[in-house]
């Protein structure tokens, strides 16, 4: 046994000792959240504004999602899916009905998810559109993220996603994002079963598409018997000021995917959603995982899907959003290096340019100082997603603190 950690150099030099360098966290080593707060192991209290990328939707630790996970922890927690558990049938039920599918699979972390949505567009493919074996494509586009498996980054355009990391998965094809003449093309090939994207790509900072892009890719697929996969991940749940980003063109995609903020940030709950047609092309032993569906992670997913209803998040992200980019847009007008806010809702991002030696992680490091922790995605983009929970005061408060950051380090 070792001593517990009493400070953040403690923290950090164990990980730095045993723990494999793939992430590069920033400085400060968390103990405690609560809500829109989260508090290092020295006490110092911040904003978190990025929600484990999206996945604390609910604010850290909401009192209604860990009472539902205390309450079924001490039942039940695990069964697999060799036998039935009580609470599996309420919780399929129960998301089939809220975001209006027939039926649902549930994994675990997101990329599992995106794994499953494509391993059922191949089946759906083979089965009811009749691409000859083993020929089905799959269509991504350009600066995707799903994950880190191999599936997954087999369709990166980023490189070090990539870089060493090959062979990859055949049977993808990329397009650029945001193109639709570039799907009309793509799709004309008869073994194409889907289309898999984000509708506004998170990971590669904030990017959204044009207004109507989701409409034109709902009737594009439709027209060419090719299944759209909504990858809502990270914009679904009320993140981006509706239940899900494709509500804002009213687009119902064939595969929905979602995960994080289905748990609240609690555990990893995963699930993709689809009709009939899709869903029952698998049978008994095609795909599964031990942990998907277990007890614990149905009641969370059913509380952490109440709170979002019953706060009103999703409504409460619309406007705040708004609040927040009408002050990152007096940034853009006050600061030379503050080119641009782009976002829906509590997704947002501000694009910098570079400026003396200080890129996009540098501002992040004066943020933390300042009590806001926020994460660039490259080197000159600062992504924005609190807790949904924040409130309007606070949001201005933030701002503040953001423009402090940047404007002393000029
Ligand atoms: N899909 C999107 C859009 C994501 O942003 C992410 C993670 O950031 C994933 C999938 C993968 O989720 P996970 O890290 O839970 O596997």
């Amino acid at each position: 046994m070792i001593d517990p950690i009493t400070n953040s150099e403690q923290a950090i030099a164990l990980e730095n000792e045993f723990g494999a360098f793939n992430y590069k966290p920033l400085s400060v080593v968390l103990e405690k959240g609560e809500g829109v707060f989260v508090w290092d192991v020295e006490g110092n209290r911040y904003y978190d504004f990025l929600s484990a990328y999206s996945a604390v939707n609910q604010g850290h630790c909401h009192p209604k999602i860990i009472k539902a996970l205390n309450d079924q922890a001490s039942i039940l927690t695990l069964t697999s899916r060799a036998f039935h558990n009580n609470v599996l049938g309420e919780y399929e039920k129960y998301i089939c009905e809220y975001f209006g599918y027939d039926r649902v699979l549930p994994m675990n972390s997101g990329v599992e998810g995106g794994e499953t949505a494509v391993k059922l567009a191949r089946h759906w493919g083979y089965e009811v559109k009749g691409i000859p074996a083993n020929q089905a494509k799959i269509i991504f586009v350009e600066g995707n993220f799903w994950g880190r498996t191999l599936a997954a980054i087999s369709s990166s355009t980023d490189p070090d996603c990539t870089i060493d990391f090959g062979p990859f998965m055949p049977g993808y094809e990329i397009i650029r994002y945001n193109d639709l003449e570039a799907l009309e093309k793509a799709v004309k090939d008869p073994n194409v079963a889907a289309f898999m994207f984000e509708p506004i790509q998170g990971e590669a900072g904030v990017v959204v598409p044009d207004e109507g892009y989701l409409k034109g890719v709902r009737r594009i697929c439709s027209e060419n018997n090719v299944l759209m996969i909504a990858d809502e991940v990270q914009t679904g749940i009320g993140r981006t000021g509706k239940i899900l980003a494709c509500d804002y063109e009213d687009v119902k995609p064939d595969l929905l995917i979602l995960g994080k903020a289905l748990s609240g940030g609690v555990l990893p709950v995963s699930a993709v959603l689809s009709s009939d047609e899709v869903m029952l092309t698998l049978k008994p032993g095609q795909h599964g995982s031990t942990f998907g569906g277990n007890p614990l992670a149905c009641r969370v997913a059913m509380a952490a899907l109440e709170v979002i209803k019953e706060e009103e998040l999703a409504e409460k992200a619309y406007h705040l959003g708004e609040v927040f980019r009408g002050r990152m847009q007096e940034l853009v007008h006050k600061y030379e290096v503050v080119e641009l806010v782009r976002g829906k809702g509590l997704l947002n991002a501000i694009v910098i340019q570079p400026f003396g030696d200080n890129t996009a992680k540098d501002v992040c490091v004066r943020l933390m100082e300042m009590g806001l922790l926020a994460k660039q995605t490259h080197d000159h983009i600062i992504r924005f997603a609190p807790p949904l929970v924040i409130t309007e005061a606070q949001i201005h408060a933030c701002a503040d603190i953001i423009d402090q950051a940047i404007g002393s380090m000029l």
